[in-house]
């Protein structure tokens, strides 16, 4: 048994009453949190315990990463739409990809992540026994799919989903959990769409989807299937209590009661769909409709930033610039939405600090500029500095499942040089390599 004890922080436990302790003690054992209170004089340390003093820190549940894509290169095609972009950039260096080049690329996805705060991240990308292999050696929750498509745009099938299934779910402990993804609707056909449902029926797993980013992709549907995305992912069973959406900007609204009906859960990728022209989701329909709604970055290539903090400020700026209405998208909201919500859709035991739950937290520096002033006493004061004042570089202490992954800014299981040589020596071999096949 290892304990790990985080004294005098105060803590945002995120739980349902919300509860705020100016002063609190966290107390882990092994993966768990086993428990929260206030003050720090009720917990003595033993011999052998790990204390952090977190004075003048925040403590918080880990950000979680609904919407992922490991990612090699970014910065050299920003201007193009979705679909030309996909096209010319992104499958090109996903097919040019290999083992290698995956595990560096993960690393160095991964290491960006941390820094940030990010505990979990939702990853669809290829090469999963690369990714699995650089997640439990730098130590993130990593739930990866496959990018499934028809077999003539030579991506993944579901077979690759099942055999990356059998090699790596569990792994680690269980940090490793593998689901089925659905690159998107224009590369797949109704019958794959059903074909994904029933695997992943018979492996117990969830689906992470693309779903309504562009007006162009609701048009491909509509000419190709007679309806839209949204409609026939519910037509071919793919929605459910266990299927991500990603983006969802264009949802009738049909297709938001159709995503409510089925608990179909929504990954909101502000900062991705404005970079890409592809227009702001209705977010305030999908919370007014029940929907449970978490936050992602996308990917390095289309953001270009994995910056989680930078994500919630767009979550709640967005809504508010587009109907001239400064009330929408609260701070408290939008921190609810990249913890808590983010567990819920991948059904985990996280994103909140409560006894029970994995530990998976992160300690926020304030003693800077961008948290001064600050009233401690007043959590809404704490919520709003991080959804709206902080960036990622804030974060001093990252913990995931119990252990410290990175310790004053410093990565503790890996050599972050080495990822920073490695993956761009990584991209410099694959650029050299992709081969762009115009449609
Ligand atoms: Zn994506």
């Amino acid at each position: 048994m290892s304990r790990l004890i985080i004294r005098g922080g105060m803590v945002l436990t995120l739980d349902d009453a919300n509860t705020y302790f100016e002063v609190g003690t966290v107390v882990v054992v092994d993966d768990s949190i086993v428990s929260v209170a206030e003050g720090t004089a009720d917990i003595a340390p033993e011999p052998g315990d790990e204390v952090i003093d977190a004075s003048g820190k925040i403590v918080m549940p880990g950000l979680i990463d609904l919407h992922y894509h490991t990612a090699l290169g970014k910065g050299y095609n920003d201007h193009l739409p979705l679909w030309e972009y996909l096209d010319e950039c992104w499958y090109p260096i996903i097919r040019a990809l290999d083992d290698e080049a995956a595990y560096w690329a993960g690393m160095l996805s991964y290491t960006e992540s941390i820094k940030n705060g990010v505990t979990t991240v939702n990853d669809m990308y290829r090469k999963l026994d690369s990714l699995a292999r650089a997640a439990e050696d730098i130590g993130i929750r990593a739930v990866l799919s496959n990018d499934v498509a028809l077999d003539e745009y030579n991506l993944d099938t579901l077979a690759d989903n099942a055999a990356a299934f059998a090699t790596n779910h569990g792994k680690a402990g269980g940090l490793i959990e593998v689901r089925i993804g659905i690159e998107w609707l224009p590369l797949a056909s109704p019958e794959l769409l059903r074909d994904a449902r029933s695997l992943a029926n018979e492996l117990g797993i969830g689906i992470h989807v693309h779903l309504n980013e562009s007006q162009t992709e609701v048009d491909n549907s509509i000419e190709r299937f007679g309806m839209r995305p949204t409609e026939l992912a519910y037509e071919t069973g793919l929605l459910g209590p266990d299927t991500i959406a990603a983006h969802a900007v264009w949802l009738s609204d049909h297709e938001i009661s159709l995503m409510a009906e089925t608990g179909t859960h929504v990954s909101h990728n502000p900062s991705s769909n404005a970079k890409l022209g592809n227009g702001i989701a209705r977010v305030p329909e999908m919370l007014a409709a029940g929907l449970n709604v978490g936050l992602g970055h996308d990917a390095a290539e289309c953001n270009n930033s994995a910056d989680m903090f930078e994500v919630m400020k767009f979550a709640s700026l967005m809504h508010r610039a587009v109907r001239a209405d400064s009330s929408l998208m609260p701070a408290q909201q939008v921190v609810r939405m990249a913890t808590r919500n983010g567990a819920t859709a991948l059904g985990h035991k996280s994103g909140q600090l409560t006894a029970g739950y994995k530990a998976d937290i992160i300690l926020i520096d304030t003693n800077s500029a961008m948290f001064t002033p600050m009233l401690r006493d007043n959590p809404e004061h704490l919520y709003s500095h991080l959804v709206f004042a902080a960036n990622g570089s804030a974060v001093d202490t990252t913990i995931i499942n119990g252990e410290v992954v990175m310790r004053g800014r410093e990565l503790t299981r890996v050599n972050e040089q080495q990822i920073l040589d490695e993956s761009q020596a990584a991209f410099v071999r694959i650029k050299n390599n992709i081969v762009v096949v115009r449609r």
